[in-house]
Order: structure tokens, then C-alpha cells, then sequence
């Protein structure tokens, strides 16, 4: 499909498609699809100031109200699921199935923010005096920079921009520098309910393009109360310290290296299909695909044999087509990545299938692979890092203890799961000596979560949670209240100043 049909069924005139300098290739053929507009450091000045002013009128706005808001976009968002579906599809690469599980995931935080805008609650704490009442009000933060990556170009977005407006914030956006169309689609799907609602203020969004420059320039801005940030963990060990210099605050939702521990009495059908659908689903590109498999050494040979088969039936091609269950490399340089790990894994003696380029000859300036898996005998410095491509390293286990110690020893700490029936193992999994992961599943892959969960992970993956839960609260400030409605004035701690007046 054609940027410019995709552009005209949601409602974008195709001027846009050519406005600037700054190409957008779409990774499925390498061709470059569109060149925007670049900001530069006054725009972002400009449209950071219009963000406080916006921040300003709508953190007034009644949080039910905001809600309806956020209702509206989830309707422009259900109206608009197939043309954005397909266009993170064409953006991004992602198979079709996944571009328009991306927008449900945006539909599904819209609803579940609009029930949030009614429940933004705070605690009321019993007074250690009389004729007292102490209580917690949560209030809106400040404007929102949200920084994205690549690879999931509009729903990240959405987990911090629906939980942001319903807490009352104005929100700064910069979309990584590879999807910036998805963003430009978003923006105006956001503006269209603005104008539904009536009454919002003006650039209540706005949407800046650029590369880590920008990203920078953001961490640096002391107007972004809160700079959510998605993407490596190289990127976050840069942006953090810039937010933390000025003591903003940053959420960060870095790199994963995720792991699935399959025991002996694994349902070995299921995990197949979950390795299938982890591993080799989004071609490897999602923080929580499955990147290493820490299997027991009596089932080893019998799970990797089915594996081999399985990867032989994934069809790797265009992701529009519906057989094709693998899309390409987001680019060259991702594909170098790989060749250059799997190159490496070889010189250290591992068993590496799979991992060829393909589709060569059809897209000559597209990178398409063959999901490579790896056995090797140890977990080494290689398998610690993330790879950002599919592929899986196995290693063999003998007992949970060992297992556990190799699924948590990387510095990333997003998801994990272990595949068992046996009840203590599972429970042994999901307790304080299990996996140090902010995601820990049984029976279940380790990506694919739904939002009514808190999403993110420990360690070097950043420590923020947002999406589900009580996320909300990264974007609200604190305020503690006491009231006196006593005729006294009793002080905490039973001091006693005498003034003379009493
Ligand atoms: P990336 O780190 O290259 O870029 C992500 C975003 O950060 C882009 O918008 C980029 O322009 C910006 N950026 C890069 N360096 C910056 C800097 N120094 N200061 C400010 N901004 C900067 O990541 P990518 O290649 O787009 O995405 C893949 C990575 O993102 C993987 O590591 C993946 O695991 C991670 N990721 C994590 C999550 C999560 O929720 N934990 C979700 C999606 C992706």
C-alpha cells in the first residue's frame, strides 16, 4: 500500500508527505517513502512555551472532563485502526497482524484511562492529633516530554500521552527519528478529537521531529516536569543524567535481554508456540522478545529439534502479505548488528542455524533474515547483550537454582517467564529468589502484555512502570494536607512551644 492512499484514508492531505529534509525510508523495501520537516532547537523552544501555556488551562479541566477527551480519541483511533495499522506496518516493518494489534493496545489504554479520569484518588490518613484530618491530593505534574522508539511508533506513545491528559498534563512529543509518520498520523487522529471536544487548549499536543539531539535538548528543558523516555539502555544512561542534573524527573523504559526457563515437565506444544511467536514475531525487534532460552538438559535436544522445524515453516517476506509472519530489519545497520553477533558466536564455538539474509533479489536495499537460533553450552558476554534481531541463544540447565541464576545474570531486567507444571518450580520462579525481572510469567511468553498491567523493568532496563496499574501516579504530583477543624493548635510529636499567647 501506496504512504499517500494510507495519508488520504486518514484524512492527511499528501503535502506533508514532502515538506522537509529529513527521509523516512519504509524498511520493507529501503526505499525512501516520504522527507518531513525537521525541528530545529527554536521550534522546540517555541513549542515547549505553547506546552506550558497548554499545561496551564488544562490541568483546571475536571478530570472526568479530560477523560471525555481521551474517550474521543479512542473513538478517531477505532475509526482509524486499519489506515494507522497499516501504516506503523509500512514505517516499521511490523507484520500487519501486529500493526493493527498496535492500535488496539492505543484503544485499549484510551479505555482504560477514561475509567482512570474517575478514580485519580488519594488516601485519607488518621491524625496522630485531635480535631485533625490528614489526606493526599494528587494534582497534575507539569507539560510531559515523551521520547519513543522505533519499534512500537504509536502504542508507547499512547500508554504515556492517555494517562498523561487525564492527570492533567500537556504532553511534548518526539517519536524516534525512523517513524516519524506514525506520529504526524497520531497528531492529527488527536486533533480531530480536540476539535470533537471543544474547549481544550491549544497545542494540548504537539509533535517534534528530530534525532537524539532533540532528545537531548528535551532532557535538558526544566519545563518537562517528567521525561518519559523509551528506547536503548545506552540511550537512557545518556538521557538520564541530563533530567537528573536539572532534577527533573525521567521515566525510563530501556533495553531488555529477556529469558524463558523451560523445565522438564513443560506442556512442550505451548512452549513452542510461545518461543515461535516471542522470538521470531516483529522479526526480534520488541524490548520483550525472547532472546534466550534456559532449558533443562533432559528436554534440550527433543524442544531445539521442534524449534528447527517450527523456524522452517515461518514464512519471512513483505508484511502486508497475510502468510508472512517476519517483516524485515528496521535497516542495514540493524542488520549488521546481527551478522556481526552471530559472526562472533561462531568464533566462541556456538552451533548458529538460520540468520541468513533473504528476499534479496525482490529488495535489494531491504534487510530480511532467516531468525537464527544458537546453541551453545554457557551463557557468555554475547548472549548479556541485546541483540536487537531475531536471535534466540539456548543453553542447557540442570537444576531451577542454576537456571534462575542465569536468567538473572544480564544487567537488563524487562521480562521473563518460565514453562513448567510444576507448582513449587512456578511459585519458586515468581518469589524473591526467583527472576529479578519486572515482568515474570508462567506458562506464558514473555512478550505481548496486556495494559491493564504495569509495564517495565529493573536494572539497567530503567526501573519506570507505566501503561496499567497505578502508573498513573509518574504523572501527578503529591500534595499532603492537614486540616485543623479543632479550636487548639496540638503540634505533632507532643512538643510543646510556649509563646506567652496562649
Ligand atoms: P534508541 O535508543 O536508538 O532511540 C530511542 C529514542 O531515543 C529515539 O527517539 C531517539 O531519537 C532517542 N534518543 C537516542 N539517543 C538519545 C539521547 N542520547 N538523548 C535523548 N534521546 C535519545 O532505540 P531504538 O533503536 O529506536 O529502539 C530499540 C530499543 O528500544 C531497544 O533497546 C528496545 O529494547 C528498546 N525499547 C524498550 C521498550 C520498553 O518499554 N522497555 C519499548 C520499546 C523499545
Amino acid at each position: 500500500m501506496i504512504v499517500e492512499q494510507i495519508f488520504s484514508n486518514l484524512g492527511i492531505g499528501p503535502s506533508l508527505l514532502s515538506s522537509g529534509n529529513l527521509a523516512v525510508r519504509s524498511p520493507i523495501s529501503g526505499n525512501v517513502i516520504a522527507s518531513v520537516v525537521e525541528d530545529t532547537p527554536q521550534t522546540l523552544k517555541a513549542k515547549t512555551s505553547n506546552c506550558q501555556k497548554a499545561f496551564m488551562e488544562w490541568r483546571k479541566v475536571p478530570a472526568p472532563q479530560r477523560g471525555e477527551l481521551v474517550r474521543l480519541i479512542g473513538e478517531e483511533l477505532r475509526a482509524n485502526k486499519s489506515a494507522l495499522g497499516a501504516l506503523v506496518t509500512l514505517e516499521s516493518g511490523k507484520i500487519l497482524q501486529e500493526g493493527q494489534g498496535e492500535v488496539q493496545e492505543m484503544i485499549d489504554v484510551c479505555d482504560f484511562a477514561v475509567g482512570l479520569s474517575r478514580q485519580l484518588h488519594g488516601l485519607t490518613i488518621a491524625s496522630e492529633r485531635p480535631g485533625h484530618r490528614m489526606m493526599e491530593t494528587w494534582h497534575p505534574l507539569g507539560p510531559v516530554g515523551v521520547i519513543t522508539a522505533f519499534n512500537f511508533p504509536v502504542a508507547v506513545w499512547s500508554w504515556n500521552t492517555m494517562l498523561a491528559l487525564v492527570c492533567g498534563n500537556s504532553i511534548l512529543w518526539k517519536p524516534s527519528e525512523k517513524t516519524p509518520l506514525a506520529a504526524l498520523a497520531c497528531a492529527n487522529l488527536f486533533e480531530k478529537a480536540v476539535a470533537r471536544f471543544g474547549g481544550a487548549p491549544e497545542a494540548l499536543l504537539q509533535v517534534v521531529i528530530g534525532d537524539k539531539a532533540l532528545g537531548e535538548a528535551i532532557a535538558k528543558e526544566k519545563r518537562f516536569a517528567l521525561v518519559s523516555a523509551t528506547g536503548s539502555c545506552a540511550m537512557g544512561k545518556a538521557l538520564a543524567p541530563l533530567v537528573a542534573k536539572r532534577l527533573g524527573r525521567s521515566l525510563l523504559e530501556l533495553g531488555g535481554n529477556n529469558a524463558m526457563i523451560v523445565a522438564p515437565s513443560a506442556d512442550l506444544d505451548l512452549a513452542v508456540r510461545a518461543i515461535l511467536f516471542a522470538a521470531v514475531g516483529t522479526a526480534g525487534q520488541r524490548c520483550t522478545s525472547l532472546r534466550r532460552l534456559i532449558v533443562h538438559q533432559s528436554i534440550k535436544t527433543e524442544l531445539i529439534d521442534r524449534l528447527k522445524k517450527a523456524y522452517n515453516s515461518v514464512r519471512v517476506g513483505n508484511p502486508f502479505d497475510d502468510d508472512t509472519l517476519v517483516g524485515p530489519l528496521i535497516d542495514q545497520s540493524s542488520y549488521d548488528r546481527m551478522q556481526k553477533a552471530l559472526s562472533q558466536a561462531r568464533k566462541e564455538g556456538a552451533i548458529v542455524t538460520g540468520g541468513e539474509r533473504v528476499e534479496q533479489s525482490d529488495y535489494p536495499d531491504a534487510f530480511y533474515v532467516n531468525p537464527a537460533i544458537v546453541e551453545q553450552n554457557v551463557q557468555n558476554d554475547l548472549m548479556r547483550d541485546e541483540t536487537f534481531a531475531p536471535i534466540l541463544y539456548a543453553v542447557p540447565y540442570s537444576t531451577l537454582d542454576q537456571a534462575i541464576k542465569i536468567q538473572n545474570d544480564v544487567s537488563q531486567g524487562l521480562s521473563s517467564c518460565i514453562f513448567t507444571n510444576d507448582v513449587r518450580e512456578a511459585e519458586e520462579f515468581m518469589s524473591v529468589t526467583g527472576s529479578d525481572c519486572g515482568i515474570a510469567n508462567v506458562n506464558i511468553g514473555p512478550s505481548g502484555a496486556e495494559i491493564g498491567g504495569a509495564f517495565g523493568g529493573e536494572k539497567d532496563t530503567g526501573g519506570g512502570r507505566e501503561s496499567g496499574s497505578d502508573s498513573w501516579r509518574n504523572y501527578m504530583r503529591r500534595a499532603t494536607n492537614t486540616v485543623n477543624y479543632s479550636q487548639d493548635l496540638p503540634l505533632a510529636q507532643g512538643i510543646v512551644f510556649h509563646t506567652g499567647h496562649e
